[in-house]
């Protein structure tokens, strides 16, 4: 199944399972609009290079297409698709005034230098420029972009519009219009929803010392890492993209993340670092990305890549609860074998909204003049994303789903009511 199979299966699944009608869902299949153009851009050698170059505008029903902008090399249609679909579904189930959008540039952004990159970025604006804007859709950090690139972004946008319009681009730096805390909005609200489960788990005890491993420990994972231990929960097992380590004593979080930022990778502090800058680490199991997931621990937080527990793996899980940061890392058919081991996964589409969520207030910020601290931030979010997890485990009980299930039932509710009040029959 491909992601933006994917993506329509678990909507059908939900809508049937609510009965939301059939023809509501055949339009919100669709995408609204698919834009696709390439980008000439010079290259510091001097050569001409064109990027293929996509926005996928899938629902405005709720208010402005919302997504991110990804450079990958690995992008497709179809994935992009299958992004702006979930995004639509995201804004919606953390009620949102935004619809779903999402966009790439198909390049290899480590190989481009910061000149390079600042082409590709301006020369996308210029080319997506008539159909994106701050009441029509508004792109924001994702894959190998972040906030310099947004800076960028919303520079060129002004340059055109000739007007002051921050607020077209989200995920920008500070001083450009960003908001506070939106490096860490994404893992906050993770483990809001986790916290939120764990006062009503019945597989979990939360005055047990509980454990967890994060595989990703990149910007979400590790922020996700040093959360957990804030919240008490031991870190046993942490990977990247070179490998996993594990030890069932636990990590001191704060160190092993500062090694792996000094020395490049976990797995390289390991082996090659043991004991350096106070890291006791004579213990520890060095382990494949696979081996990882399969370790022992309570809870397992996967914040790298789609299509992580599959039908292969999913029988080796031991955790007890699944947090999914990463957009789409269980597979449809991996998740059915956890719901028979009664495996509760907690799903992206509500378990890192929390990006999409400051970014919207980023936006009001922008739109609005205000001005709000780190502090008034986190707290709406914590407040937003935790009235939707309590609204979906009603709906969990109600329908006797999943929480995915839920999730969906909960955002597919919301849209088709927008719906019914501007088609009334
Ligand atoms: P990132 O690029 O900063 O981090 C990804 C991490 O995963 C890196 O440390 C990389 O080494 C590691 N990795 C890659 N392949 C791996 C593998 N096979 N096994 C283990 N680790 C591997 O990205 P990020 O911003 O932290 O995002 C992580 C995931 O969360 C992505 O799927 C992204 O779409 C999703 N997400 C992120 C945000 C956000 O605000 N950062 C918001 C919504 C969703």
């Amino acid at each position: 199944m491909s992601l933006h199979e994917n993506a329509i299966y678990t909507i059908q699944k939900a809508a049937k399972t609510a009965l939301i009608p059939r023809s509501f869902i055949d339009i919100l299949l669709q995408p609204n609009h698919i834009h696709k153009r390439r980008l000439n851009v010079q290259m510091d050698s001097g050569k001409l290079e064109s990027f293929l170059a996509f926005r996928v505008q899938h629902n405005n029903l709720a208010g402005p297409y919302k997504g991110g902008l990804r450079f990958s090399v690995d992008s497709d249609l179809d994935e992009v698709s299958a992004l702006a679909t979930w995004m639509t579904i995201k804004t919606a189930v953390i009620d949102l005034p935004l619809g779903g959008a999402k966009g790439a540039v198909v390049v290899d952004a480590k190989q481009c230098s910061e000149q390079e990159l600042e082409q590709i970025t301006r020369n996308y604006v210029r080319e997506f420029y008539e159909v994106i804007g701050p009441k029509t859709d508004i792109p924001a950090p994702d894959m190998y972009t972040n906030s310099r690139i947004m800076g960028w972004a919303a520079d060129e946008y002004i340059k055109i519009s000739k007007k002051p319009e921050a607020g077209a681009f989200t995920g920008k730096p500070i001083k450009l219009g960003g908001i506070e805390g939106r490096e860490i909005a994404t893992s906050y609200g993770a483990m809001s929803v986790l916290d939120e489960h764990l006062k009503t788990s019945e597989r979990l005890n939360v005055n047990s010392q509980l454990s967890c491993i994060i595989q990703g420990a990149g910007n979400a994972g590790a922020n996700a890492a040093k959360l957990a231990a804030d919240m008490g929960i031991m870190v046993v097992g942490i990977s990247d993209s070179k490998g996993g380590v594990y030890d069932p004593r636990g990590f001191d979080v704060d160190k092993l993340i500062s090694c792996k930022l000094t020395h490049g990778s976990i797995r390289h502090c390991v082996e090659k670092h043991l004991s350096v800058e106070g890291l006791d680490l004579e213990h520890v199991q060095i382990l494949t990305n696979q081996q990882l997931l399969a370790m022992p621990c309570d809870i397992l937080i996967l914040s790298a890549l789609e299509d992580q527990v599959t039908k292969e793996n999913a029988e080796d899980v031991k955790a007890q609860v699944i947090l999914e940061i990463a957009n789409g890392p269980v597979t449809p058919e991996a998740e059915a074998i956890l719901d028979k081991k009664d495996i509760q996964v907690l799903p992206d589409i509500l378990v890192n909204a929390g990006g999409v969520c400051v970014s919207y207030f980023e936006w009001l910020q922008n739109s609005s003049d205000q001005d709000w601290s780190r502090q008034e931030v986190l707290e709406k979010l914590d407040k937003r994303i935790r009235k939707a997890y309590k609204d979906i485990q009603s709906l969990k009980n109600d329908y006797n789903c999943t929480y995915r299930t839920a999730a969906y039932i909960k955002a597919l509710k919301r849209l088709n009511l927008i719906w019914e009040n501007n088609n009334p029959s």
